[in-house]
Order: C-alpha cells, then sequence, then structure tokens
C-alpha cells in the first residue's frame, strides 16, 4: 500500500506525528544502521534492512535487532512469535520479548514480499513482508523511520506441513477410475454427520453458531480441525433474522466479507438482516460445516488432567455429551442482555422487553412507545416505531457519539473498504492487515483529525441535534466511532436517518434524565417526568462475554479469565491498566482450553484466521508456548 492511502485512512494527525516522531528520533539515530539506509530506492532499502535484521534474528543477536527499532516503536505479532496476540511497545518489550522467543521462533527469510514493491513518503519506508519461523510461514507489514523500524506487523499465515488445500492443491471431489462400494459426497458428508459427535469426539466445540462461530468454523474445517457448532436457533443466520424487522448493517459490504467466499459485486452496501441470514445458511452449507442448530449448550466444565471439556448439549430432546480437547464461546459481544433494574417492573401493565426481543413496530401503531437508551439499537427501535405511527419518546441518560453514515464511510473507511479502495486495487486481506498494523496505542491519534473533518464537514448537523436536546459526545479523548467500539463496544450511533427525526422532534427526546420508576401505565423520570407508555424498550446494551462463562461453565472460571473486550485504556467504560490488546479476544486465556471469537464481521473474518491457526497447531501437537499470557484485571 502507499503511504498516501495510509494518511487518508488514519488522518492527517499521520504525518505530523510522523514529523514529531522524526525530530525526537534524530537524537537518537546514531549507531550501525544509517549505512544502510543511504540513498536507495525504497524496494533497495527494505531489502538491505531486512537482510539486516534477518541476520542479527538469525545469529541470536538481540541487541543488535533491538537496535534496528526506533525508539517510539511497536511490534504487534499475531501468534507466529509469542502463540499470542501482542503488541510489543518499545526497544525493551521488544528485547523482552526476544529474549524468551527468538530460540524457540527461529526466524528466517525475511524480505519484501512476493510481488510487492515497497514505498516511501512522509519520511516513511514502507512494505508488506514476507517471512518463515520454525513452524509457520508468516506475512506482515513493516514502516521505516529514519532507517529504523516504526511499526511492525507479523501474521502467521500458514503451518508448515497443514497447508489449506487450495489452489494446486484444492480437492479432486471427483474420483476418477472405478471402485466398488465407492461413496459419494453426500454419502461421505452424511456419514461425517452422523457419527461426529457421537462416536467419534470432535477436536473443538464452538458454542454459538452466528457469524463468529460460522467464520471460525469455516476456517477451521478448511485445517481439517474436526469441530462442531452448537446454536440453539434452528438455523444459521437466525441471530440476525430475529433482532427487530427494521435492522440493516450498519458496516458497509466491503468491510463484511467472511472468508473465502467474498459476497458478489451486486450485493447491497448495507445489507438486511434476513438477507445476510441467508448468506450465513448458505454459507455454512457450502462450506461443510457441522452445525447443529436447536441445540443449546446447557453446561461445560473443564478436567484439568485430561485436558478435556464436558459439554452438555440439548439437541432437540436428546442431551449428548461432547468431550472436545477446545471450547470456543462465540456466543457474541452483543447478545447478553443488560436488563435494568428499575422500581415498578414488574407492576408496568404494557409490554416491556429489552432491545434484543424487540419484535418490530407493527403492533405499536398510535400507541405510546419509551425508549431507554440512545445508542444504534435505541435509534433503529425509535425510527421504525416513528414509520409505524408510533408515539415515540427516547430517554437519553448521557452523551452519545453520533455519525453520519456517509460521512463515516467517506472520511473514516473509504481509503480500506470501499468501491474506490476495490476500484484501485485494494484487497480485502491487505485492507485488514494495514488495519492491524496500526498500533492501539496510538491509534487514537491518529483517529482525533477523522472525526475533528467530520465534526467541521457535519457542523450544521451537530448543531441541530444539540438545538433539540441532544447530548453528544466524540469519545473521551475526540478520537471517535471506531475508538469507543474497541474500548467500550457502545456509545455510539451511526446515523442511517434516526437523528434527524430526533432533530426535528418526530422522536421526542428527553435528554440528561434516567428513569426513577414505573407506574403502571408511565415511566417516571428523574426530573418528575410522567411520560405515558404502552411500551417501553429496554434499549440498554450488552453485558461482558465471560458473563457467558459465567453460565455455562461456573463463576470461578469466568473471574479466572475476567473481562472480555476493551483495551484498557482508561476512559469510559475502559478501565486501566493499559492492556494493549483487545482483551480475551481470540487468543489464550487463563482458563487453558478456553477461547472467546467474536465481534463485527470485519474482526470475526480476520481474526478467526489466527485462532484457527492456534487450534491447529495445538490439535497437531506442536509446541505452542504462551508468550506474555494477560493478566486479569477486572473482572467482568
Ligand atoms: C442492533 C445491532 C446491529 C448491529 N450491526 C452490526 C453491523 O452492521 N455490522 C457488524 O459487523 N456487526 C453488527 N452488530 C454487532 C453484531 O452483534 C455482531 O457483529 C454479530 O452479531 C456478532 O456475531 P457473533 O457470531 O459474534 O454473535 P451473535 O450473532 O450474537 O451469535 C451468537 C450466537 O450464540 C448463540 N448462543 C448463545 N448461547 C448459546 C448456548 N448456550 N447454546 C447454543 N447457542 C448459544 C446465540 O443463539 C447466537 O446465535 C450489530 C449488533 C446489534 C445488536
Amino acid at each position: 500500500m502507499a503511504p498516501r492511502e495510509l494518511i487518508a485512512f488514519v488522518g492527517a494527525s499521520a504525518s505530523v506525528r510522523r514529523n514529531e516522531a522524526k525530530k525526537e528520533n534524530k537524537a537518537l539515530a546514531i549507531g550501525t544502521r544509517e549505512d544502510i539506509m543511504l540513498d536507495k530506492a525504497p524496494n533497495g532499502k527494505v531489502s538491505d534492512f531486512l537482510s539486516a535484521f534477518d541476520k542479527a534474528l538469525s545469529a541470536g543477536e538481540i541487541e543488535h535487532a533491538v537496535d534496528l527499532f526506533q525508539a517510539d516503536c511497536y511490534w504487534r505479532d499475531l501468534v507466529t512469535f509469542t502463540w499470542n496476540i501482542k503488541t510489543m511497545e518499545g526497544k525493551d518489550e521488544v528485547r523482552d520479548m526476544l529474549k524468551a522467543r527468538l530460540a524457540d521462533a527461529r526466524p528466517s527469510n525475511w524480505k519484501i514480499a512476493d510481488g510487492e514493491d515497497a514505498s516511501e513518503a512522509d519520511g516513511i519506508t514502507e512494505s508488506w513482508i514476507q517471512f518463515e519461523t520454525e513452524v509457520a510461514r508468516g506475512f506482515g507489514h513493516m514502516r521505516l523511520k529514519d532507517g529504523r523500524i516504526w511499526t511492525l506487523l507479523t501474521t502467521m499465515s500458514e503451518l508448515k506441513g497443514h497447508e489449506e488445500p487450495v489452489g494446486f492443491d484444492r480437492p479432486m471431489g471427483a474420483k476418477h477410475g472405478a471402485e466398488r462400494n465407492r461413496k459419494t459426497w453426500k454419502e461421505e458428508r452424511d456419514a461425517e454427520a452422523a457419527e461426529l459427535g457421537y462416536s467419534r469426539q470432535p477436536y473443538c466445540v464452538i458454542i454459538g453458531g452466528g457469524q463468529g462461530g460460522i467464520a471460525l468454523g469455516a476456517r477451521l474445517r478448511q485445517l481439517n480441525v474436526p469441530t462442531i457448532i452448537i446454536e440453539k436457533n434452528e438455523s444459521p443466520g437466525d441471530s440476525w433474522r430475529k433482532r427487530y424487522k427494521s435492522l440493516c448493517l450498519h458496516d458497509p459490504v466491503w468491510y463484511d466479507h467472511l472468508p473465502y467466499l467474498p459476497f458478489p459485486r451486486n450485493w447491497p452496501v448495507f445489507s438486511p438482516k434476513d438477507k445476510i441470514g441467508d448468506w450465513l445458511e448458505m454459507y455454512t452449507k457450502v462450506m461443510e460445516l457441522n452445525y447443529w442448530g436447536s441445540s443449546e449448550c446447557k453446561k461445560a466444565s473443564y478436567d484439568e488432567q485430561s485436558r478435556e471439556w464436558t459439554i452438555i448439549v440439548q439437541r432437540d430432546s436428546q442431551e449428548i455429551v461432547l468431550k472436545p480437547k477446545q471450547l470456543v464461546l462465540a456466543t457474541g459481544m452483543s447478545a447478553k442482555p443488560n436488563l435494568p433494574k428499575f422500581e415498578g417492573m414488574d407492576i408496568f401493565k404494557g409490554d416491556q422487553h429489552h432491545s434484543s426481543q424487540h419484535p418490530g413496530p407493527d403492533k405499536y401503531r398510535n400507541k405510546k412507545a419509551v425508549v431507554i437508551g440512545s445508542n444504534n439499537s435505541a435509534h433503529d427501535i425509535c425510527a421504525a416505531l416513528w414509520e409505524a405511527g408510533a408515539d415515540v419518546t427516547m430517554v437519553q441518560r448521557s452523551t452519545t457519539h453520533v455519525v453520519k453514515s456517509d460521512s463515516l464511510m467517506e472520511l473514516g473507511l473509504a481509503s480500506l473498504y470501499s468501491e474506490q479502495a476495490v476500484q484501485s486495487g485494494m484487497t480485502t486481506a491487505k485492507a485488514d492487515l494495514i488495519f492491524a498494523s496500526l498500533p492501539y496505542k496510538i491509534l487514537h491519534e491518529f483517529q482525533i483529525p477523522v472525526y475533528n473533518a467530520i465534526r467541521e464537514r457535519d457542523a450544521d448537523y451537530y448543531k441541530r441535534l444539540e438545538k433539540a436536546g441532544f447530548l453528544l459526545d466524540y469519545g473521551d479523548d475526540d478520537s471517535g466511532l471506531f475508538m469507543k467500539y474497541l474500548r467500550r463496544g457502545s456509545g455510539y450511533y451511526i446515523d442511517v436517518g434516526a437523528s434527524e427525526l430526533v432533530a426535528n422532534g418526530s422522536i421526542k427526546l428527553k435528554s440528561g434524565v434516567d428513569v426513577k420508576k414505573l407506574t403502571e401505565h408511565s415511566v417516571v423520570l428523574s426530573d418528575g417526568t410522567e411520560l405515558p407508555a404502552d411500551l417501553i424498550v429496554y434499549a440498554t446494551g450488552y453485558g461482558s462475554m465471560n458473563g457467558f462463562a459465567a453460565d455455562l461453565i461456573s463463576r470461578e472460571v469466568a473471574d479466572k479469565v475476567g473481562k472480555v473486550w476493551g483495551l484498557g485504556s482508561n476512559t469510559t467504560k475502559d478501565p486501566g491498566p493499559w492492556e494493549g490488546e483487545q482483551r480475551n479476544m481470540w487468543k489464550p486465556t487463563q482458563q487453558q482450553g478456553l477461547w472467546f471469537h467474536g465481534g463485527n464481521l470485519h474482526q470475526s473474518r480476520h481474526y478467526s484466521q489466527f485462532l484457527s491457526l492456534q487450534l491447529k497447531a495445538r490439535m497437531e501437537g506442536i509446541p505452542t508456548p504462551v508468550y506474555g499470557l494477560q493478566k486479569v484485571h477486572h473482572l467482568g
């Protein structure tokens, strides 16, 4: 990728930051590496640099290798060195990691990735790179500043000897020749379905067959890891189908592809929920996943001796016991409803439910609806109720970040995930890796200018919302939506139309207030206002995924693994200390054999690759010493 595109993506501050960092590092640019960065074309510079890096690492010269990093450097490793998802920040952390892992990892063959060229702009030389370790092939991305590494991303592409059967290695399908009693593909699939989980145990069980479980299941299938996906809904896609009827994806199609099978070119920009449901159902079938619908995991326990799970599953009317080695909870980041407790909920005579249970607006025409909350679901539900002719009031307790969908697409995502990006040769895989190459520690610095630009562009719009009484924020440090998502997974609305209804008063608004109590027919607010109500929707968000571990395994295990999600940014709902990566997601947890998977479609697609490789390595008995297993600072 050209640096220009990166700058468009990360915002104008990139070059500012680089210049500042350049000044900072000039003083540090002493020592041995300037000689390899003399006036050469970018390819020459990067090749020379990589060969010096390779040489230092191969010789086990850790100090020499560390000297090739800037003082303010970041090395983000997705599984290749650390068997973890981990960012080393600064030279000391790089040194510590290399001391622990270099001898085992035995990296080699660092070079510019096949078919790629390095590029240079604003004092940054960057390149796609490839390398190997003792057990894997890796792909990555590197940015050099003043001849040293500023950011390095190393990711595992495949395990040697366990490559996916693609391209030249794709399965034959047909068996040419003649053979008595041969089985057809269908007979083999039916036999597998009949046997797996009954006479043969899966290596891995994924609980939750939403898009997360499905994407991971597809990766594991390609890696030949026997896996069953347990889903309490009847069919794949139902977790989308069952949401409120007006829902369309908030993210655009270019961001949403599943692994292996991108959406066709005529797929709508924003998928309606039932359409994405159908796609997931089709995908599950064609990717040949062992998907147990109408099956609920009731209980799971881990035997530390045999290193095996015992999982009790209710499948239709039958109780089945599964004994996998690995258990993945893909039960949804937005799936464990936070239902508030208000005085009077037991006496309220109308309908009341969490947003996840909201059936849609049809039966509320001419009724009075009160929606508690002011984030995505609250806005979508309010707008749909208004469209259906209900009298709707939104109750906003605290500030919300609102960003217009088109502004977000044009200023926030376009350089990586858009039709223009596709036209200019950007692939989904590269876009994901560029995204991944930006260290979380400094990501907010790149996001702030993007949201400043959005605020400027949409200034009138924000003024109108404020005039209507809506309480706005742009994130604790003005870094906007994406950082809020990574830090707390809540607190925003991507505006696809409801804000206009708030601004013009069609959706009534009570802001800066809380619910005091419910009466039989109304909601009483903390400022004394009484809102008559036939319907109350609690659009009050979702709890941490380790709540599922508490329900299915035990409180003890849930506390042992701790909070899921967030970075430790010490901003609202993301308490410190700084953790550097999302807590517990896609990587080893404090509970052996227990993993969490999920996130939006982009994360699910991207990180399922690294989780599947971690599971495959364990199945094959490849040593996987985890470096920097996260500590637990928060219980949930
Ligand atoms: C209103 C709304 C809008 C959203 N819009 C977007 C968007 O535009 N783009 C995007 O990427 N994301 C969006 N999200 C986030 C969305 O929740 C996730 O992207 C997606 O649902 C995550 O998929 P998942 O597979 O991780 O979880 P889910 O889809 O929640 O799937 C989890 C599954 O686990 C099952 N399950 C739970 N417990 C058990 C058990 N004990 N036994 C068996 N099965 C169990 C559930 O039935 C469920 O099907 C939105 C979320 C909401 C609520």
